[in-house]
């Protein structure tokens, strides 16, 4: 079976607990969100369809064989919203198959339950700000795996991250998994937020996208 496919690029992970790691990506077609800070609107409808098998195959030639270690070659499948398509969570068991570190960034809209549990799931919980926060499934947050998954929050103003933070104290999220704070780009003063989180004594992690600094901010492909 076919899945969309926007494009696949080799790039550094711009965020998370992985961020600067050499990583495959495969972004897949389609999205029923519209975050009001979308970035990869290009992947709503581009693309082409790509059987299972080819992706597999593209995925081998471009990252070698896998093999150990803290930075073994690695692909994340992103989108758009990658649990979209039916067929995400074949594709990620098969990537796990051939002996690669998966990664699958969603934003949580989409039931993790046929996501294969080894693969790291970066799971962005949609606040207010983004528009799109009622499309939150409640129930990924038991599919999350402390020590492994992350829960990421992109934050458009002050009242997010009052938002995000009461959010997480709620459910006690703070003492069981790995939290991202990231500030919308140009939207939220990143200085304001890395001092609100220390000034609150957050156990987060505060990110900036990597790609967006390295390279020009719109370029695709990085
Ligand atoms: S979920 Fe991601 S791809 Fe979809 S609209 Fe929001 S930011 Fe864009």
């Amino acid at each position: 079976m076919a899945l969309k496919v926007n494009e696949i690029f080799y790039s550094l992970q711009g965020e998370g607990t992985r961020a600067g790691r050499p990583c495959l990506f495969i972004r897949l077609t389609g999205c029923p969100l519209r975050c009001t800070y979308c970035d990869t609107a290009y992947a709503f409808t581009e693309g082409t369809f790509m059987e299972r098998e080819t992706l597999l195959a593209e995925t081998v030639r471009r990252l070698g064989p896998p093999r150990p270690g803290p930075n073994a070659p690695f692909v994340e499948v992103t989108g758009g919203e990658p649990l979209a398509q039916g067929e995400t969570p074949r594709l990620l068991q098969e990537l796990l198959d051939l002996g690669y570190e998966v990664a699958l960034e969603t934003a949580g809209s989409h039931d993790l339950r046929p996501v294969p549990p080894a693969v790291v799931k970066i799971v962005d919980r949609k606040t207010p700000g983004s528009g799109e926060g009622h499309r939150w499934l409640e129930s990924n947050l038991e599919f999350l795996i402390p020590g492994q998954d992350e829960l990421k929050f992109v934050l458009s103003d002050e009242a997010d991250y009052h938002w995000a933070k009461a959010w997480c104290e709620e459910r006690g999220l703070f003492q069981r998994h790995d939290l991202l704070f990231s500030p919308v780009w140009q939207r939220l003063d990143p200085r304001w937020l890395a001092e609100r989180m220390l000034a609150d004594g957050l156990a987060a992690r505060f990110q900036l996208q990597l790609h967006k600094l390295i390279w020009e901010p719109e370029r695709r492909g990085v």
